[in-house]
């Protein structure tokens, strides 16, 4: 189906190798799109681009930290110059701190907005005339549950994830003249990296999620894959601005 085919289209995945980030970077690769994927470890970012190889698709690693604004504007910039166009743009790339929100010092503070949400808008500028030349594309914004919903040990992530989704909306509304439509998605509970610790030492976590979670289990990457190809492809032109929660129902559970 043409919807689902993304031959001939270019994505840049921030933080894409590994976790949420590889799983929506497996799906795009399955249909067509060449891909640069951008983090800090090298040998994670090689790593990945060598199973998406192996997947058939074109794709390369950008090192980059996105803490940095010129970093942010870079990767953008280069992934566009090495596959000489940009379609799509992926804002996946996150830190999560915890911590009650009277112990925060202002670095922290700092280093989760700006790893979550300012990286995302810096992306999304830089992403913008190239988008405007290919005449559209698409950004897609990985928020969270915690962009609706609250817990105690996470105000500088809820607090950028929220944002995240609002920032979506207006760049919706702006760019939608340009045919760029722009999207987050609000993973559940997804067992990576990011979560494998406070899976297993975090007390009653594992337990809560379960129960909550109405599927019965944690997310994977996996189940990433095909809610960004929806998201990158010509079937998602009449959805923009849209929070769409990936949670196996955790966020709908009284
Ligand atoms: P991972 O820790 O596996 O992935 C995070 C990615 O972000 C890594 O690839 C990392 O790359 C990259 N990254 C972090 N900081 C920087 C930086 N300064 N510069 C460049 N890259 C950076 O976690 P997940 O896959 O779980 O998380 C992906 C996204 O999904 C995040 O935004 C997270 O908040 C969100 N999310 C995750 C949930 C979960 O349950 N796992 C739930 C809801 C949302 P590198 O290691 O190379 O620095």
């Amino acid at each position: 189906m043409k919807h689902f085919d993304l031959t001939g289209r270019v994505a840049v995945i921030t933080g894409g190798n590994g976790g949420i980030g590889l799983g929506m970077a497996r799906g795009l690769a399955l249909a067509g799109a060449s891909i640069a994927i951008a983090g800090r470890n090298a040998a994670k970012s090689r790593a990945a681009v060598d199973e998406l190889g192996a997947l058939g698709a074109k794709a390369i690693a950008v090192e980059a930290d996105v803490l940095v604004e010129a970093s942010c504007r870079e990767l953008v910039d280069r992934a566009a110059a090495h596959f000489g166009r940009l379609d799509i743009l992926i804002n996946n790339a996150g830190i999560a701190l915890r911590k009650p929100p009277q112990a925060y010092t202002a670095e922290e503070w700092h280093r989760v907005l700006d790893s979550n949400l300012t990286s995302a808008f810096f992306c999304a500028q830089a992403a913008y005339p190239h988008m405007k030349r290919a005449g559209g594309g698409k950004v897609i914004s990985i928020g969270s549950i915690f962009s609706v919903m609250g817990a105690p040990h996470a105000v500088a992530y809820a607090a950028s994830k929220g944002g995240l989704v609002q920032m979506t909306r207006v760049l919706a509304t702006a760019w939608a003249a340009d045919n760029i439509q722009v999207n987050a998605i609000l993973p559940g509970w997804i067992h990576t990296e990011l979560t494998d610790r406070a899976q297993r030492e975090v007390p009653g976590l594992n337990e809560r999620v379960l129960a909550r979670t109405s599927a019965g289990r944690w997310g994977e990457p996996s189940d990433f894959e095909a809610i960004a190809v929806l998201l990158a492809g010509t079937g998602s032109q009449f959805i923009t601005g849209a929070a769409i929660p990936v949670d196996g129902g955790y966020s709908i559970q009284a």
